[in-house]
């Protein structure tokens, strides 16, 4: 018998030291000015100012420059140029599709790929009937004495002003990059993305082709504490999205000569069989959160023994057989529902609609179904399940089925989808080699210290980012502010009582400072 090796969790989950960039005067005076009350005063001021500016966007929104909701961007754009002087006078900015922002900081080495941070403008609307509900008015900017309050604080005007920040700041005192800088702001993120967002990626597709960017810093994951650490955890991974349509089509009449079943009763059978099964919990080798286990078993004190033990068992065994029960996602996703939805494509039948009149059969009812795909898998895993559950009750009630074949006729059951997105490839995060992970790893460390461990992270929805995946291998979803006096951290985003902490806010200038110099320093492309 071979002994039982030991894993090393500490080479598993390597971390870098913390990275400054070469000493400057003026550029160090710059960061320590960051932690300045006037710098503070100026922050909140800005902030809140770009809170007060309704940028709600809504699903129903028509076409630009006929729909007047449209235009709360050009105040948005006016206050920008009025709040960040030098960022419009030296940098070159580009307005695509009329709201999209593009900034260009030209670096002055034509052979190194650019960094790119990216934002939205916009933010989700306020319902009306909530209002009352928030403890500061939700477009009042408001500041009290530690955090300022109200819709898009936190997602993500934060980041969005922070970034622009940074570069004021940075202009202010003569950096002069190397690596081109852009910054490219969408303004529909909340409604999908493509007005904004979709076209800038294209825009900035023509000019640096595939590939053509050195890494991608969006919105997205911060900070979490987890078995007694503190993580940064920038997402390296999101999971893929598709919204199915069950539609049955059956006989209509008069509803005093009914058949055993109508519409709405097959439907509903569909619907409990699909929730009757969910889909397996299982942990593939490319999903992040294998590394945060490995990160935790290796740094966390309070690391559960018994995952510790499944780690090490599967770290020994390799098995990826799909046949099997993952017992380590398993005992993973015990610790709750946000961290068994990272390791399991979830469903939720989300919206049902079906008949006319109380004395008429139904003779079309349908059902949404939305699905968030798990990292390793497909969407096609999705269709191929639900094609498979139609056929059952099909065939039972005698009914055509038309499984994602866009045809639509009366006796039958009809699948169909939508745009679908898979999982987004996974971002490298090796950080023994210098790379964007050890870059934007070592930054966290420079302004957190050492002991915050990094480690990739993943997300259950989608950014901006989905229409970037072929601009470059390296994007980040990471909220780099945090605050460790307020648990909640950037956790009331959608909902009432959105708020982000000024030191949270102050922190993520420091980190964006820090890291765009490490970025213009390091040898990657
Ligand atoms: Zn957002």
């Amino acid at each position: 018998m071979f002994p039982k090796s030991h894993v090393n969790y500490a080479e598993k989950c390597a971390q870098p030291a913390a990275l400054f960039p070469q000493k400057n005067a003026e550029l160090d005076k710059a960061l320590e000015f960051i932690s300045s009350q006037s710098f503070k005063n100026a922050t909140i001021e800005r902030l809140s100012g770009a809170v007060k500016i309704k940028t709600e966007t809504f699903d129903d929104l028509g076409r630009i420059g006929v729909d007047r909701r449209w235009e709360v961007f050009y105040n948005f754009h006016d206050y920008l140029k009025t709040s960040f002087p030098l960022v419009h006078e030296r940098l070159l900015v580009e307005k695509i599709n009329t709201h999209g922002l593009l900034y260009t900081w030209q670096g002055s080495r034509a052979e190194l790929k650019p960094t790119v941070l990216l934002a939205h403008q916009d933010t989700v609307p306020v319902p009306s009937d909530t209002i009352a509900a928030w403890k500061y008015p939700p477009w009042s900017g408001a500041y009290d004495g530690k955090y300022i309050w109200g819709r898009g604080s936190s997602d993500c005007k934060n980041q969005l002003i922070a970034t622009l920040e940074t570069v004021e700041l940075l202009l202010e005192a003569e950096f002069k990059p190397k690596r081109t800088i852009l910054l490219s702001f969408g303004f529909d993120e909340e409604t999908f993305g493509y007005h904004g967002a979709g076209n800038l990626s294209e825009f900035i597709h023509k000019r640096y082709g595939n590939d053509g960017l050195a890494v991608i810093i969006d919105e997205g994951a911060g900070f979490e504490n987890a078995w007694g650490t503190t993580f940064a955890k920038p997402g390296a991974a999101e999971k893929g999205s598709a919204n199915v349509a069950i539609t049955v089509r059956s006989p209509g009449g008069h509803s005093s000569i009914p058949p055993d079943h109508t519409s709405i009763g097959i439907l509903s059978e569909l619907i409990t069989s699909i929730e009757a099964t969910q889909y397996p919990t299982r942990l593939y080798d490319e999903n992040p959160y294998f590394t945060q286990l490995q990160c935790g078993a290796a740094y966390s004190p309070e690391f559960d023994p018994k995952l510790k033990k499944l780690l090490s068992e599967r770290l020994r065994s390799h098995n990826t057989c799909t046949a099997k029960t993952d017992n380590l996602a398993v005992e993973a996703a015990k610790q709750g529902l946000e961290i068994k939805y990272l390791l399991q494509t979830s469903q939720a039948v989300d919206i049902i609609s079906g008949g006319v009149k109380i004395n008429a059969l139904p003779e079309r009812a349908q059902a949404l179904v939305n699905h968030r795909v798990n990292v390793g898998e497909t969407a096609q895993v999705v269709f191929d399940r639900l094609a498979e559950l139609a056929s059952v009750v099909a065939q039972k009630y005698d009914l055509h089925l038309h499984a994602f074949d866009d045809i639509e006729e009366p006796f039958s059951i009809i699948l169909s989808h939508g745009n679908y997105l898979d999982p987004a490839p996974v971002t490298p995060s090796d950080s023994l080699a210098e790379s964007p992970f050890s870059v934007l790893a070592g930054t966290v460390k420079a302004v957190y210290g050492e002991d915050v461990i990094v480690t990739p992270g993943i997300m259950t929805g989608n950014t901006d980012t989905r229409f970037f995946w072929h601009l470059t291998k390296h994007i980040f979803r990471f909220a780099p502010g945090y605050d460790a006096e307020d648990s909640q951290g950037l956790g009331s985003i959608h909902t009432v009582n959105e708020r982000v902490s000024v030191i949270n806010h102050i922190n993520s200038v420091k980190w964006f400072t820090l890291f765009l110099r490490n970025a213009d320093e390091a040898e990657f492309e």
